[in-house]
């Protein structure tokens, strides 16, 4: 028997990203719109607590997997994902 973890794109509602510098973790949430007023796009640029930038590559995928988020959000569980049991990873 296979043990694993289905879970529903909504499942992924939040994106933490992590500040290699002071470790301050910043959670995002991708139902909301990173250029409102609660969520400047500069948070995706650099840490809010030391101001170190982000890896270059961040926002870009901040806002790749976010768009994939919304799309496959509106679609309900017609689309899962699923987990491997830690027993069938090497
Ligand atoms: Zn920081």
């Amino acid at each position: 028997m296979r043990d694993e973890a289905i879970v529903s794109v909504r499942d992924l509602r939040f994106a933490t990203l992590l500040c290699r510098h002071c470790n301050t973790r910043v959670t995002l949430d991708l139902d909301a719109e990173f250029e409102a007023p609660r969520t400047p796009f500069r948070a995706l640029r650099e840490c809010p607590r030391c101001a170190n930038p982000y890896d270059s590559a961040v926002p870009l995928a901040i806002e790749t997997i976010q768009k994939g988020y919304k799309a496959l959000a509106g679609l309900g569980d017609a689309v899962t994902f699923t987990a491997p049991s830690p027993r069938d990873t090497p």
